[in-house]
């Protein structure tokens, strides 16, 4: 996520809103541009894509306002995505193992006794 954006020149700006009607892409508004701040913004997180997500298709106007928004369940969708992986790829042990679970120390048998884990 340390990944620089490149800053866009007023050209650039100027030819991603025509391109893309001048709408808010995140709400489907038509953007004041004189009264309503507004960004180019990534539909696809650059953080997913890197710079694959540089692209005129996967940039596209937003207001400021429904930016900040979505910017902050990126951040979400990220951490619990990568937290899924972990989770799958054993990567992340639980610090509260499921009692009896495979990462507890003891396991229960079928007929009730609980007996240490043989590692
Ligand atoms: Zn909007």
């Amino acid at each position: 996520m340390t990944d620089p954006r490149p800053s866009l020149s007023d050209k650039k700006r100027r030819e991603l809103f025509l391109m893309h009607g001048g709408v808010c892409h995140l709400c489907g508004m038509k953007i004041d541009g004189t009264r309503q701040r507004w960004e180019v913004e990534h539909v696809i997180p650059r953080s997913m894509l890197g710079k694959l997500a540089d692209t005129d298709d996967n940039m596209k106007p937003a207001h400021v306002d429904c930016h900040k928004v979505k910017t902050a369940e990126d951040k979400g969708n990220l951490a619990r995505a990568v937290r899924r992986q972990d989770r799958h790829t054993g990567v992340h042990r639980s610090k509260t193992p499921m009692p009896f679970g495979r990462n507890s120390p003891f396991k229960k048998r079928m007929d009730g006794s609980v007996v240490r884990r043989s590692k």
